[in-house]
């Protein structure tokens, strides 16, 4: 690829079509301020709440490109910062999202950080500092961020034990945005508008949600996420009988434990 063809790479990452998005409490305000001072942020909270929507959301508002990875056991600093790779019979060097992100102005989100290896912790330290510089070890290069670049990592403290914890010193880097499940008329909303159901529908399956979240001091590791709402909403509408959606979208991937599927088997008869 020229130069060129690089330049134009980040274009990819921009995101020209408003994603829908209904704030709960302040967070669009918040989000906007800490990224106009360039403070980087932390999402918070358990999964399929609205936190990757929340920031293809904002990154649509702020006009910046949206680069998300998801970061697992093997993802390497390298991973994030580049590498040289063999074309032909020349090597070149290819920017890593991370580096992409930082030269371009993006907001690089890092999905669920706390699985990546140690090694990224060191690369994003001097970024999240009023440094704001991104070492690249095998091009011998430091380079400063433009302005418009933003780091935004997610993490659920529920999933951590005491061996795989952010750092404080990489927790101290953040303004932590906490997320939860949305309040019942919200999630509503939500589930009516993005699964196309009528509000009736909408409404018990929010209400099994808080049934079934319920649950969790009493044996469930954790509660039903809206994610999975909406796709019980999309069986239904598709004609998928609602029990049995709900039985495929809520009681089954949550837990795999028989007594507890029973139990929400009945929750979800008393709904439907
Ligand atoms: P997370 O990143 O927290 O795991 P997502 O952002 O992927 O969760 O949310 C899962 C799904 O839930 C989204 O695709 C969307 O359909 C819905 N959703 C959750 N919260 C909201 C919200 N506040 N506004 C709009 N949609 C939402």
């Amino acid at each position: 690829m020229t130069n060129k063809g690089r330049e134009f790479e980040i274009e990819r990452y921009r995101i020209d079509q408003e994603p829908f998005y209904v704030e709960s409490q302040g967070e669009v305000g918040l989000f906007t301020t800490a990224a106009q001072n360039r403070m980087p942020v932390m999402l918070k909270g358990p999964t399929g709440c609205g936190k990757t929507r929340f920031v293809q959301h904002m990154a649509y508002r702020l006009g910046r490109p949206l680069i998300t990875v998801a970061c697992h056991e093997d993802l390497t600093a390298s991973d994030l910062v580049g590498r040289y790779l063999l074309r032909g019979q020349e090597t070149v060097w290819i920017d890593g999202p991370l580096t992409l992100g930082v030269k371009h102005g993006a907001i690089v989100y890092l999905d669920e950080i706390v699985e990546a290896r140690k090694d990224t912790t060191v690369i994003i330290h001097p970024l999240t500092d009023d440094r704001r510089l991104l070492p690249i070890e095998k091009k011998g290069q430091i380079i400063e961020a433009v302005d418009e670049f933003l780091l935004v990592i997610s993490y659920n403290p529920g999933y951590q034990s005491v061996l795989k914890d952010l750092k404080q010193s990489t927790k101290q880097r953040f303004v932590a945005i906490e997320f939860d499940y949305p309040a019942p008329a919200v999630e509503t909303r939500i589930i009516e508008r993005e699964a196309g159901v009528t509000g009736e529908v909408a409404r018990a399956l929010v209400k099994l949600g808080e049934k079934v979240r319920n649950l969790k001091h009493h044996g469930l590791e954790e509660g039903v996420s809206t994610r999975l709402l909406v796709y019980a909403g999309t069986l239904i509408r598709q004609g998928v009988e609602p029990g049995r959606a709900c039985e495929v979208s809520v009681a089954r991937p949550i837990t795999d434990d028989a007594d507890m599927q029973r139990t929400i088997g009945e929750l979800i008869k008393a709904v439907f």
